[in-house]
């Protein structure tokens, strides 16, 4: 597109420039976007000087930037987001207008743990309905567990496989986790460098066969090797041991389950995690955190300068064990969903940043395998599409900020997978957003659901939140929940 019209200009803040030239001395924007030549100033504002091909700009009087959320126009250019400019600048031409009013703009979600289980247990779920129940909830990106599908991504092989069966159907960007086995030291190298973004291990069973937990001398070796070439090791914490040595009963009752699965399993599990960290100056990243004792330990090793991000799930956030039913197993998750208590302890990790980020841990199982003994149920929660209104309704309601929500729900993320254009709106980054009514609610019916099975435990709840549309790399690929054709790309590290 080309254009006569002058520079959109901000007194205030037009600084820089955006001209589609290469590199320029000038250039003080994160060196860390691979940019394309599009620049702009340190607070991601720029001028347009009518060299580059503006095709659409996303205007509301609620964009969340790093810098905080402003009425801005963000101006789009071949897929990236080439410029945020005031509220009321001039549309360039040939550039298509949206303007979505008061709805916010946040940057698209990043959700770095979803069990898509493609192929190999596809009833359970699969790319195609995974990355639409995900488009359809704000999340432009997900990375894929390593394990469910047949077969595991533990071979540079069985990835190929996996981004085979993935590259047609993925609506958004698709990512993958490697898995890291007691036999398979030797192809975590060649998996790295095929683009995985780091390796899952299990310290206790992980509920499938042909993926195995590592005990503690085979986590030094996984670790001392994947430290060796800078990788990152993110991990199912329960020390088997305590789970072990916990009553274990066939039963309906969530008490049952609960006590089969105690906090001391978690916190052992993440002190010797540190330990080990610690000691090879590994990189790790806590998995699923539910026991919220674990805290002090996580937030004194960063103190002690050792390498370790945390997560929590929206289902630890939001829902608590007082309230599950009797045989009601759509709730069972390992760890599992713990009293209110402890869920008000983990909202103060998010709060003083102990907790970095909030993702899924979509695991979704077919309903007969929700039996309702809690001891045989498949466990494990699917929310891939609900985990934004589920943690706004609960974040809103303690005092948390929509800029807090996608601090935890994709720019932590994103920085966990070293994913460098998602999780800001700022120019340089992929123009991924989801277009967010805050204040508007509805009520959780699972048959609106995109997941392949519409199970869940969130049946019946009334959420604050209505994503109004997701947009990916510009284009607009879920519109009220009308989805549209795959556009998603399969991603590797470091791309
Ligand atoms: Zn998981």
């Amino acid at each position: 597109m080309e254009t006569s019209k002058p520079p959109v200009r901000h007194p205030a803040e037009g600084r820089g420039t955006l001209d589609g030239v290469g590199s320029s001395e000038e250039d003080s924007f994160n060196s860390s976007l691979k940019n394309d030549g599009l620049r702009g100033d340190v607070d991601g504002n720029v001028e347009l000087n009518g060299n580059v091909d503006v095709t659409l700009v996303l205007r509301s009087t609620r964009v969340i930037t790093p810098e905080g959320t402003r009425p801005a126009s963000v101006a789009v250019a071949g897929g990236r987001i080439a410029a945020v400019l005031p509220h009321d600048a001039e549309v360039p031409a040939g550039a298509r207008l949206e303007d979505v009013g008061d709805h916010v703009v946040l940057p698209g979600l990043v959700d770095t743990h979803v069990h898509v289980n493609d192929p190999g247990r596809t009833e359970w779920e699969g790319f195609w309905t995974a990355t639409r129940a995900a488009a359809a909830g704000g999340i432009t990106t997900l990375i894929d567990m390593p394990l469910n599908s047949l077969p595991p991504t533990t071979t540079v092989g069985n990835l190929r496989t996996k981004q085979d069966v993935a590259r047609a159907k993925a609506h958004i960007d698709v990512g993958f986790w490697g898995g890291a086995l007691p036999d398979n030291v030797k192809d975590l190298r060649p998996l790295h460098d095929a683009g995985v973004f780091g390796f899952k291990c299990f310290l206790s069973p992980s509920g499938v066969d042909e993926f195995p937990e590592l005990d503690q001398e085979q986590l030094t070796a996984s670790l001392a090797e994947i430290a060796g070439f800078g990788g990152l090791m993110i991990v199912h914490a329960e020390d088997p041991h305590h789970l072990a040595a916990a009553p274990q009963k066939s039963s309906p009752k969530y008490a049952d389950f609960l006590a089969s699965r105690p906090r001391d399993a978690e916190n052992t599990a993440i002190e010797n995690l540190i330990a080990q960290a610690k000691r090879l100056d590994a990189r790790v990243h806590v998995l699923h955190l539910s026991s919220s004792d674990a805290l002090p330990l996580i937030a004194a090793a960063r103190r002690d300068g050792v390498q370790i991000t945390v997560e929590s799930c929206p289902h630890f956030l939001t829902l608590t064990a007082e309230e599950v039913p009797d045989g009601a197993t759509e709730f069972k998750c390992c760890p599992p969903i713990r009293e209110a208590a402890n869920q008000d302890a983990l909202w103060e990790g998010l709060a003083d940043g102990t907790i970095d980020a909030i993702v899924s841990d979509h695991s979704p199982s077919t309903a007969d395998l929700k039996t309702p003994d809690f001891s045989t149920a498949w466990g494990g929660i699917s929310s891939l599409q609900l985990g934004l209104p589920a943690i706004w309704t609960e974040a809103r309601r303690r005092g948390h900020t929509l800029e807090d929500v996608v601090r935890w729900m994709s720019t932590a993320p994103a920085r966990l997978a070293g994913l460098d254009r998602k999780g800001a709106i700022e120019p340089g980054r992929d123009a991924d957003f989801a277009v967010l009514a805050p204040d508007e609610t509805f009520t959780v019916d699972p048959a609106a659901l995109h997941h392949r099975n519409q199970v869940t435990a969130y049946a019946g709840k009334t959420l604050h939140g209505v994503v109004r549309s997701t947009w990916l790399r510009g284009v607009r690929i879920a519109d009220n929940g009308t989805l549209a054709e795959p556009t998603g790309r399969l991603l590797e590290r470091n791309t």
